[in-house]
């Protein structure tokens, strides 16, 4: 798909460029005095969890904005395979795959040996992510991740739009009534700040809040939550342009080091013609804010022109640009709880996103981790106020998503400082030094981290059963499910297992079937089924309320070795009648082929078969063996509620 040709135009990429206008705002409508979830803040953090609270007809979410409308451009561009995974759990891969730039390889440029003064590609390679995951990492307007968020909430169940306009201007927990579920220990004060109501305050309550209110988060400064680490002291440049160059990269990501001028780091963009430029600028002093630099975009735009040398780069439109600087920093809590207090304290208002951690743009992190930082909260928030869960559920998002923060933090380190590097030029020309090649290492080692695909959580009541990683080891614990494809009995459909795990707040149990066929009554699979569908002590009876589907709160598939399976010869129980008409669901059962073997590409033991439950958050929380029926029980019942 090509846009912005004759200049760049928000809003929806689906119409063309001639049509295009931005979604005007909605209407203001006053705050709900009470709510069940506060969400401070429409970054693609709180969007994220708006996303998937507004699934749950039960729950009543509100996601407050003090912006007037949705985003329009700008910001972090970058799509993480992991996040193109979850954005498919929200059913809304298509779009963003449709419209993003793929990207494929990397370019990495350097001073010429024989003429420092100006650039040379050194070497171009295929993007080290390819293959860790079923999407490419791709690079689109953060705007348009908004808005297919904003889209997927307004066509929910709940119909939930932000309200735009809002300001938060305090925030209170009530101490003496954090520990009752029921009650609301929160409340917030918000100022209008739309030309009409300009100033006038409303007051919302909330059982729980979530502040995914940026950097500079007032809900964290509420809750008296410390960021710990820098602060700024580098700022960098960021432009998206339209340019007319004779630069030969300029449709690849290129790391671009000078000998005297700093470096660049270009980020090709959507629609086949816009550009992003990351420009290093100088060290900021003690204190010193980017705004003090007066830097204005033409004086990016000049010294992008010096380090790019002998390339020409005329920029006919600026679309955005911006000074970004930052401190690698975390929250030294993600709750309002103390360090180390017991399973039993509830915690009852969060940070997510920048509010819990700042570091540079450069490695696209930012968005990255924001997102799937609500990605994990919302479903334990969901769980927990729908009954299903022991509230001890909500203590593991600060356990999980702090690790993962000093991840981001210790590689954004690492990575400003090569893409920072000055090339070391001696005398001899012929000796200049460069970092593009520790760049070029550097991805290609943390190949997983940045695609977001190897990030995983550590041993916890949540995360068990390690001792059993040898059934299914291209399924690590902790870490999301890898899809792999294989064929749909029912109609011989190949379909991407991962694909089945969408983020309805329901849990995955994967039956992958042993060496015996699933039609001989004493097969482990054959076993497991009879105790899931009958067994008092199956998760499955216990957990599912009276009248609901069977697959309501647990959802079991089954995916054999075995071939020429048919799907009425299969137990009830792995074709299901569901619904109000007692239809079948026949897409529960799988079997492999050459093509599609997922027992090979995933290392499951062909002669044990084995059983993989999966989170509603797409990671693995344990792997058993087939006739582990009574630890299949224990680990739900360590903290499901009938
Ligand atoms: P944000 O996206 O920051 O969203 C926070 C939201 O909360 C904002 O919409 C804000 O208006 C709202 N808010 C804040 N305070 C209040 C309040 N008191 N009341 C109500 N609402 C409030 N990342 C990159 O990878 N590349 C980049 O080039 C890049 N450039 C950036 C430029 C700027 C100017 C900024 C601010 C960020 C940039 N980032 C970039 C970072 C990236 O956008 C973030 O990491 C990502 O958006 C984090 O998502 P978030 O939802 O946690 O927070």
């Amino acid at each position: 798909m090509q846009y912005h040709l004759n200049g760049f135009k928000a809003g929806n990429y689906q119409v063309p460029d001639e049509a295009r206008e931005p979604a005007p705002p909605p209407p203001m409508v006053d705050l709900p005095k009470e709510v069940d979830v506060l969400i401070v803040g429409c970054g693609p953090a709180g969007l994220a969890l708006a996303r998937q609270l507004a699934g749950f007809a039960d729950i009543r979410t509100c996601i407050v904005e003090q912006k007037s409308g949705p985003m329009l451009f700008g910001q972090a561009d970058g799509i993480s395979c992991r996040t193109m995974e979850i954005m498919e759990a929200f059913n809304s891969s298509e779009l963003v795959v449709k419209e993003a730039y793929q990207l494929h390889q990397n370019a990495f440029w350097e001073p010429d040996v024989q003429n420092p003064q100006q650039i040379t590609r050194a070497h171009k390679v295929a993007d080290a992510r390819l293959g860790l995951s079923e999407f490419i990492h791709g690079v689109v307007n953060q705007a348009r991740l908004h808005d297919i968020l904003l889209d997927g909430m307004a066509h929910s169940i709940t119909h939930l739009v932000p309200h735009y306009n809002r300001r938060l201007l305090e925030l209170g927990v009530d101490r003496n009534l954090t520990q009752d579920l029921r009650a609301h220990p929160i409340t917030a004060t918000f100022e209008r700040n739309d030309a009409r109501q300009s100033n006038q305050v409303e007051t919302v309550r909330a059982r729980y809040v979530v502040g995914c209110d940026g950097a500079r988060s007032a809900v964290r400064k509420s809750l008296g939550i410390e960021l710990q680490g820098d602060s700024a002291n580098k700022a960098w440049g960021v432009m998206d342009v339209l340019p007319v160059t004779n630069f030969p990269d300029i449709r690849v990501k290129s790391f671009i080091q000078s000998k005297d001028n700093g470096a660049v780091m270009l980020v090709p963009r959507e629609g086949g013609y816009l550009v992003r430029l990351y420009v290093e600028l100088d060290l900021l002093g003690k204190d010193q804010r980017a705004s003090q630099l007066n830097l204005s975009v033409d004086d990016l735009i000049a010294r992008a022109r010096r380090i790019m040398s002998p390339y020409q780069f005329e920029v006919k439109e600026v679309a955005w640009w911006s000074i970004y600087e930052v401190g690698q920093r975390v929250a030294e809590r993600f709750d309002d709880t103390p360090a180390g207090s017991p399973d039993s304290l509830i915690p009852r208002a969060f940070v997510a996103g920048d509010a819990c951690h700042t570091h540079s743009p450069k490695g696209g992190w930012g968005l990255n981790t924001s997102l799937p930082d609500t990605f994990n909260l919302g479903w334990k928030l969901a769980a927990v106020l729908q009954g299903k869960s022991q509230p001890k559920l909500l203590q593991t998002y600060e356990a999980e998503r702090r690790k993962v923060a000093f991840m981001l933090i210790n590689a954004d380190r690492e990575m400003s400082a090569l893409v920072a590097t000055r090339p070391k030029a001696e005398k001899d020309a012929s000796s200049v030094k460069t970092g593009t090649a520790d760049i070029e290492h550097f991805i290609a080692r943390q190949n997983g981290f940045i695609a977001g695909t190897s990030i995983g959580y550590d041993a916890s009541w949540l995360c068990t059963g390690h001792e059993n990683q040898a059934l299914a080891s291209g399924f690590p614990i902790g870490q999301r499910f890898h899809s792999a494809q294989a064929v749909r009995v029912a109609d011989g459909r190949p379909v991407h297992l991962g694909h089945l795990n969408k983020a309805d707040g329901r849990w995955r149990i994967f039956i992958f079937g042993d060496a015996k066929s699933p039609l001989d009554a004493g097969s482990g699979s054959a076993r497991l089924v009879g105790f899931l569908a009958g067994a008092d002590t199956s998760p499955v009876k216990k957990y599912t309320p009276t009248g609901a589907d069977v697959d309501a709160v647990i959802e079991v598939f089954a995916v054999f070795q075995q071939q020429d399976l048919a799907i009425e010869a299969m137990p009830d129980f792995l074709w299901p009648a569901k619904g109000k008409y007692g239809l079948r669901d026949y897409e529960k059962v799988f079997q492999t082929n050459g093509a599609h073997d997922i027992f090979e590409q995933r290392g499951i033991d062909r002669l044990h078969g084995c059983i993989v439950v999966v989170r509603p958050d797409q990671h693995i929380a344990t792997i058993l063996p087939l006739d582990a029926h009574a630890e299949l029980s224990r680990f739900f019942d360590g903290f499901m509620l009938k």
